[in-house]
């Protein structure tokens, strides 16, 4: 039996993308890892271990030892690192955990790729290392473009990039990398966008925008950012990295109507507060690459949404 590695399994993505390869792939094991920060879910996790091919262990991908230890007992065929601190606000604040696990993290992992002989080690990119665009225009980045990233979170993400493709061209881990736009769905946690607009709702508690709102994000939803990793992993090529933009670029006011809409809270209030520090603008991908591959299509915004709130509305789901 096929055995895959999944750090920041009880994560927003990391959890989805193993419920869905445990779906799609009957004939495989998978073995989480996670440090449970606090950006875990552990409804999500719960979920998990309801299936027999699910293993979980609670550990730091900074651990040598720990990591020596899981990549040992388990001999993973394949290893995808969503494992990451994530949220760029915190980064302003303090930017030492994203060094650590972000960068530090990713070599920890890559030196137990090659000491147990894995056979694709896959990073979770995003498409903020290209740094921003201005709002007016309607270019894209594609996977050459220079890596510009703006705030110490998409520079510890670059900076990861580029160390796992010194590990390709040094050691020939075989490495791929993808980089996305702006995930929704089910299991992300209360800070980012989407699920702090529907709690916020929830509570009668107003929504603060920063600055003047019409910072531009291309989104995604996280079932379609699932199917291109395991399409990825099945017919990516190393040392390739592979761009996934969304079905959507929209400004972050624009997104907020249309949540309010659904919720039929139109009239909710909205406050427009100081701008985060080195805000990007507006982030595009080109992807062209991953169609050429058989992407196909995604699921249509709307009507993804409209389920996304549902979802976040529901007693189900935290
Ligand atoms: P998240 O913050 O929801 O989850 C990260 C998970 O990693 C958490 O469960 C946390 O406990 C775990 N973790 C943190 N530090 C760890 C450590 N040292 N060892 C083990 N586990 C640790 O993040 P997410 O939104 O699911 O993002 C996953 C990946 O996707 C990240 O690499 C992120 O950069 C990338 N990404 C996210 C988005 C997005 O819109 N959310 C877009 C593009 C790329």
């Amino acid at each position: 039996m096929k055995t895959v590695l999944i750090t920041g399994c009880a994560g927003f993505i990391g959890a989805n993308f193993s419920e869905y390869y445990l779906t799609h792939h009957p004939d495989t094991r998978v073995v989480g890892v996670d440090f449970l920060t606090y950006a875990a879910n552990l409804t999500a996790l719960e979920e998990l271990k309801k299936n027999q091919r699910f293993v979980f262990y609670k550990a730091d991908i900074c651990d040598k030892e720990a990591m020596g230890r899981i990549f040992a007992e388990n001999r993973p065929d394949t290893v995808v690192n969503f494992a990451a601190e994530s949220h760029v606000d915190r980064s302003i604040a303090d930017s030492m955990p994203f060094l650590r696990t972000n960068i530090e993290g990713v070599a920890v992992l890559m030196d137990a790729c090659l000491s147990y002989g894995v056979k694709r080690f896959h990073q979770i990119s995003t498409d903020e290392v290209y740094g921003d665009m201005p709002t007016d225009g309607d270019g894209s980045f594609d996977e050459a473009s220079l890596l510009r990233p703006s705030s110490p979170y998409s520079a510890s993400k670059a900076a990861a990039d580029l160390l796992a493709l010194s590990y390709y061209r040094t050691h020939g881990l075989s490495v791929t990398i993808s980089r996305s736009g702006n995930n929704f769905g089910k299991y992300q946690h209360e800070e980012k966008l989407i699920p702090s607009v529907i709690a916020r709702v929830k509570r009668n508690e107003p929504i603060p925008l920063y600055g003047d709102g019409e910072n531009v994000r291309d989104w995604l939803y996280v079932v379609d950012h699932c199917r291109a990793i395991d399409l990825i992993l099945e017919k990516g090529q190393a040392p390739e990295i592979y761009n996934i933009g969304g079905s959507c670029l929209l400004s972050n006011k624009a997104l907020v109507k249309k949540l309010l809409t659904l919720m039929g809270r139109e009239d909710h209030p909205v406050v427009f507060v100081t701008d985060r520090k080195g805000h990007d603008r507006k982030y595009a991908v080109d992807s062209a690459k991953i169609e050429a591959m058989g992407f196909g299509d995604r699921a249509d915004f709307d009507t993804a949404l409209a389920e996304t709130v549902a979802c976040y509305r529901s007693k189900a789901q935290p």
